[in-house]
């Protein structure tokens, strides 16, 4: 039987996390909140969240199946996830496929440039600074993970990048770049953490490129709710 919600512990921008009568075990509530620029434009999006749980249950069954371990315990009704309770490390880990946001800007390049092949970059988890790129000596330095930990979570987010690039890809969207967080459980084992959403990725139909993603509320390109419906129906073919 799945445990019972205690108490909030934590409010995120678009999550909250709850602690249950099971102390191994926490509950993440997606909500209904829009949020880009770092909190700065805010909306609420009818459905949101129970889109973005359905979609993050589909994609972690996806990873786990290609053998990475992760956080997830099982979804308990439309917004709640269960998940194994762990550290999140401060360290975000963004693999690209596709030159996109930050990475076009910083180095004076068109979006849409395939790379050679999937890059890692890691950023500083921190609202405050506004997630400031971290290099892994600083990161070690800084106390924020083992250089053991850094190599594991780059391995094993290039690995998540791959099965879910196959499987967007089977969908006819190309996954550009995304954003992963790790947990270390109470065992000290890394695990795939957070959510797997189109609010932490790029995701663009291929053909026409028109953009899947939270970049459509950034952009104010169309309406995100009606990008997420449909994003849901090619899923899960409803
Ligand atoms: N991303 C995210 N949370 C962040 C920063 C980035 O989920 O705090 C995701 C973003 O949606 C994109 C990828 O990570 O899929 C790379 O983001 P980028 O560094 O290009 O920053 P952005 O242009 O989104 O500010």
């Amino acid at each position: 039987m799945a445990p019972e919600l205690q108490a909030k512990i934590y409010q995120g921008k678009a999550k909250e996390v709850w602690s249950t009568t099971d102390p191994d075990q926490v509950v993440l509530r997606f909500t209904d909140a829009a949020t880009a620029f770092n909190g700065v434009k805010k909306a609420s999006i009818d459905e949101k969240g129970a889109l973005n749980l359905a979609m993050s249950v589909k994609l972690f069954d996806v990873v786990s199946d290609a053998g990475v371990p992760t956080h997830v315990v099982e979804s308990l009704n439309d917004t709640d996830l269960l998940c194994h309770r762990v550290t999140i490390l401060p360290v975000e880990v963004v693999v690209r496929s596709v030159v996109a946001g930050s990475f076009a800007k910083r180095y004076g390049l068109e979006e849409g440039m395939l790379l050679d092949q999937p890059l890692v970059e890691l950023f500083h988890k921190s609202d405050d600074l506004d997630d400031p790129l971290v290099n892994d000596d600083a990161a070690v330095a800084l106390g924020w993970a083992k250089h053991w930990e850094l190599q594991c979570m780059k391995e094993l987010a290039l690995q998540t990048h791959a099965a879910l690039s196959a499987f967007w890809g089977a969908h006819g969207i190309t996954l550009v770049d995304a954003k992963y967080e790790f947990g270390r459980t109470a065992a000290g084992a890394l695990v795939l953490a957070d959510e797997l959403t189109p609010d932490g990725c790029r995701l663009w139909e291929q053909g026409t490129q028109r953009k899947l993603d939270k970049d459509v509320f950034r952009r104010d390109l169309a309406d995100l709710g009606d990008t997420y419906r449909e994003l849901h129906e090619r899923v899960f073919g409803s």
